[in-house]
């Protein structure tokens, strides 16, 4: 029952506020008062800091670290689960305490981290993504091999699908294989050698089959989505978020400011292909030629996305990138057009409500869960971010500090 007090710092709550002084006291895993000179039974020193929520990145792939294909060529299968384990406790050593892991991990990746067996954020798993033939989760190379990012295992369903019975019958399969969300590519995209970005992939049928079996089964669908009828569709069927958001036009912003739809920006991706291109991966002629077109496009899509007051959640798509940068997304955010304070808000109430978590999370409130994050300086400062990580609390236990995990037994089995 012990009352710890987080003290002399000043707090940004994560609703959108600006940061002021304040202390935050937190005790049995709750945050119980939020305000001026709280005292308690033990205290943690957070002068010259910020307390915020823990973070959220609401698009993640713990099992991918990169996409140099000749090297994946090279990783044996079981190889990626131990890569996991390192992802995701770098991801929560920067204060990220939760995460949507939008294709890869599978329900033992999850309930690994849920047991308390790794470190790691929550997660809510989407394990793999619904796709077309010939669309951005179709493996198929024109030499004829298949060489899928999220290939099938006993784990982790096909889930290339034609046609609303097969759509319906392998949502049906993801989520006895126990997804928590659904995801699914509505475009073309850059990692795909064989599509085209702009264009819309899944009919109207198709897509309104995928959200009703969601509804029934009461879980949300995100849709890779990038050209702006694939866009378009995707929000048309109900789909809660669009990832990437490439080709955004007046109507498609339109459309989800109309329904509510999120946007996820993965403003690091691009950047991550050209990057991780140039540092010399083996990726396919036609994907560095992709991911050099869009990203300006994309910065401007997401600028006038932002200045419309669409909703955003902070994701990054980590795993084509490394983990591990994934606070550098809130100073591409505020290229786009947000405040640090918006920023902010997208990386901790704002993705809290897309996840359907904001009634536990998201927030320095009382009553939720007592995830806090001491940020070194100034939260208006968005610059070295992932440095500046002084320690990070989830249920009011020291997960990590100083940019590291925090070992034995600070995790409690639950
Ligand atoms: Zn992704």
């Amino acid at each position: 029952m012990t009352r710890r007090v987080f003290t002399g710092g000043q707090v940004l709550d994560g609703t959108g506020a600006p940061a002021a002084p304040a202390d935050v006291a937190v005790q049995d895993g709750r945050v119980v008062e939020v305000g001026p000179g709280l005292d308690g039974d033990e205290s943690v020193d957070c002068t010259g800091a910020t307390l915020l929520p823990g973070l959220f990145d609401a698009h993640v792939h713990v099992m991918m670290s990169g996409v140099d294909t000749l090297r994946l060529l090279q990783t044996p299968f079981s190889y990626g689960f131990y890569e996991a384990v390192h992802n995701l406790r770098r991801t929560l050593a920067l204060g990220i305490t939760s995460v949507r892991d939008a294709g890869g991990a599978d329900l033992g990746v999850a309930q690994a981290v849920r047991d308390g067996l790794i470190a790691g954020p929550r997660m809510q798993i989407a394990i793999s993504m619904l796709s077309q033939t010939g669309g951005h989760g179709d493996g198929w190379h024109v030499c004829g091999s298949e060489m899928p990012l999220m290939g099938p295992h006993p784990g982790r369903p096909r889930t290339i699908v034609d046609g609303a019975d097969e759509m319906r019958r392998t949502v049906r399969q993801l989520l006895r294989a126990g997804a928590d969300v659904l995801k699914v590519a509505t475009s073309g995209g850059v990692l795909s050698a064989r599509d085209d970005p702009r264009h819309p992939h899944f009919r109207a049928a198709e897509l309104d089959v995928l959200v009703e079996e969601a509804e029934a089964a009461g879980v949300a669908v995100m849709a890779h989505a990038q050209g702006a009828e694939g866009i378009k569709a995707a929000v048309r069927a109900g789909i809660r978020s669009i990832e990437h958001g490439i080709f955004l036009d007046d109507e498609a912003i339109d459309l989800m400011l109309q329904r509510g739809t999120w946007l996820v920006p993965t403003l690091a991706a691009p950047r991550a292909v050209l990057a991780a291109a140039a540092a010399g991966a083996s990726l396919p002629v036609a994907v560095i030629e992709k991911a050099r077109d869009v990203q300006a496009v994309h910065d401007a899509s997401v600028a006038k996305a932002i200045a419309a007051g669409v909703k955003v959640a902070m994701g990054t798509d980590s795993g084509v990138g490394p983990h591990g940068d994934n606070l550098s997304e809130l100073s591409l955010m505020a290229d786009c057009g947000m405040t640090p304070e918006q920023a902010w808000h997208a990386t901790t109430l704002s993705a809290a409500e897309l996840l359907g978590v904001a009634g536990e999370l998201g927030s320095l409130e009382p009553g939720k869960r007592a995830d806090v994050v001491v940020l070194d300086g100034d939260p208006t400062d968005l610059t070295g971010l992932s440095g500046r990580i002084r320690e990070v609390y989830r249920d009011g236990e020291l997960v990590a500090a100083g940019g590291a995990v925090v070992e034995a037994g600070v995790i409690p089995p639950r």
